[in-house]
């Protein structure tokens, strides 16, 4: 049981590393699917707003309106703060045209999946070779510049930056004199998009790969689950059959002793002037060579499976028939202090079964009602014929675990528990009775606590 119990520990760890590779491997496959399913997506938007005439007229538009503010803000005429809410206002007033136009663009690129897009304001610096001077700066801002849709900064994907550069002249009329205003203008921009549902569009591309390495892992597990069970199943049944050959060889000891024992005496010179100790040694040997041919007898019978135990059935009053078994249990038992207590309930009704065969299933229930007994034993026979022929043998005996009470009709059964195995039996008893019992279409129940005692109901079918 120890190796196996290594066994399971190691397939358990086993399992645990396939799987934190297996992990492994799948997430490397997502984020590499990922990032070339966005580089594709990449390519096929990049440069839209450059290319569309009508995205290009509308950049034109705010850009004439913002250099202009500007040029007031170089000759004091505005502040920081009313060129940058002018480019805002400027933006806004032409944003929605902006996205529908890019929607476009998009529908003309032939793009199945829907992709928001926009232009984030990262910086404005006019560039001075004394001092250059910013006028806005995202990481200070406490708002955002944008033009386009708006895009939840953890879906955004960025796809490029952008930078527009370049040295405006405007004229102003200051104190009625025509002035031009130069100043070279540094505009950072950064694109951004997001894809509807990219993460379910990179999941279905990984479909097959997931299903076939998880039907891969069932398979596994599958394999390992069977491997494991039948190695316990065999180390039950090499287990169970070690103990039968204990038992058997214990079984044989006494008898086998005993023989040697009886030809010895018969080979003295003593004992052979002695008819008398002559008779008693042959009987002696005859009663051990009987005993040996039960012994035998019980494993080739016994062993017998259902369909090969061939029945004669015969009509048997019930009543009759069940008091006959029961007097004869105990006459054979002879012992003062077991008490058989018998009740029949419903009208006495006789049944179709296999006299010898049916005795032999109750004799064994009886049989190890009192070998299993504490140190009085009270049987209960109830014997229901209503539907169905129920007899119900309830004993007050040691009990049989829960444990045990899976395995109690399996062949060579017996409990493991050192109190019991100082009975002598083969663990055939019970196996051979259930087969007897499924032989006439029924079947046992089986009831049992430790220390409470067991209850055996057998149900056989009137037909
Ligand atoms: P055997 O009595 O030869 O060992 P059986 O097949 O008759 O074989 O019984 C199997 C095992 O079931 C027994 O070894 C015993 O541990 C347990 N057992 C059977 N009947 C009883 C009972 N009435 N009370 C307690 N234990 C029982």
């Amino acid at each position: 049981m120890k190796k196996v119990n290594v066994l399971i520990i190691a397939s358990i760890f086993g399992l645990i590393a396939l799987s934190i590779i297996q992990g492994y491997l799948i997430n490397n496959t997502y984020k590499l699917k990922k990032d070339a399913f966005i580089s594709e997506t990449r390519k096929s938007v990049s440069k839209i707003d450059d290319f569309s005439p009508a995205l290009d007229s509308l950049t034109d538009f705010w850009r004439e309106n913002f250099l202009e503010k500007l040029a007031d803000y170089k000759i004091g005429n505005a502040k920081k703060n009313d060129v940058i809410n002018g480019l805002e206002f400027v933006i806004d007033s032409i944003n929605e045209i902006y996205r529908k136009e890019y929607q476009k663009e998009l529908v003309k690129k032939n793009i199945p999946y829907g992709i928001k897009f926009h232009k984030k304001v990262k910086a404005i610096v006019i560039l001075d070779s004394i001092q250059n001077d910013t006028l806005f700066d995202t990481s200070k801002a406490q708002k955002q510049i944008v033009i386009g849709d708006t895009i939840d900064k953890d879906s955004a994907i960025r796809i490029s930056n952008t930078s527009w550069e370049t040295d405006h002249t405007s004229n102003r009329v200051i104190n009625n004199i025509n002035k031009e205003v130069t100043f070279y203008l540094l505009f950072l921009t950064e694109d951004e998009i997001d894809i509807a549902g990219w993460k379910n569009i990179v999941l279905k591309q990984m479909l097959s790969l997931l299903l076939f390495s998880l039907l891969i892992f069932a398979f596994v597990i599958g394999l390992l689950y069977y491997s494991i069970k039948s190695l316990i199943t065999q180390k039950k049944i090499a287990d169970i059959k070690t103990d039968f050959v204990n038992n058997i060889t214990h079984e044989l000891k006494t008898p086998l002793a005993t023989l040697t024992l009886a030809t010895k005496m018969l080979k003295n010179d003593e004992v052979k002037q002695q008819p008398q100790f002559i008779d008693n040694t042959v009987n002696t040997i005859e009663r051990q060579n009987k005993r040996l041919q039960k012994l035998i007898d019980q494993v080739l019978n016994n062993s017998l499976g259902y369909r090969e135990i061939k029945l004669h059935k015969e009509n048997v009053v019930i009543e009759n028939y069940i008091n006959t078994v029961l007097d004869d249990f105990e006459l054979s038992i002879n012992a003062e202090n077991i008490i058989i207590n018998r009740q029949f309930s419903g009208k006495t009704k006789t049944i179709n079964l296999d006299k010898f065969y049916f005795t032999t299933a109750l004799l064994n229930i009886l049989e190890n009602a009192v070998k299993y007994s504490g140190s009085t034993l009270v049987i209960d026979c109830k014997i229901n014929v209503k539907n169905a022929l129920k007899i119900s043998i309830k004993d007050n005996g040691i009990g049989i675990s829960d444990k045990d009470q899976k395995q109690i009709f399996e062949k060579f059964f017996r409990a493991g528990n050192k109190e019991i195995h100082d009975v002598k039996g083969l663990g055939l008893g019970l196996y051979y009775t259930n087969q007897i019992i499924k032989a006439h279409q029924g079947h046992i129940k089986l009831d049992s606590k430790v220390g409470k005692g067991s209850t055996f109901i057998l149900t056989i079918p009137f037909n």
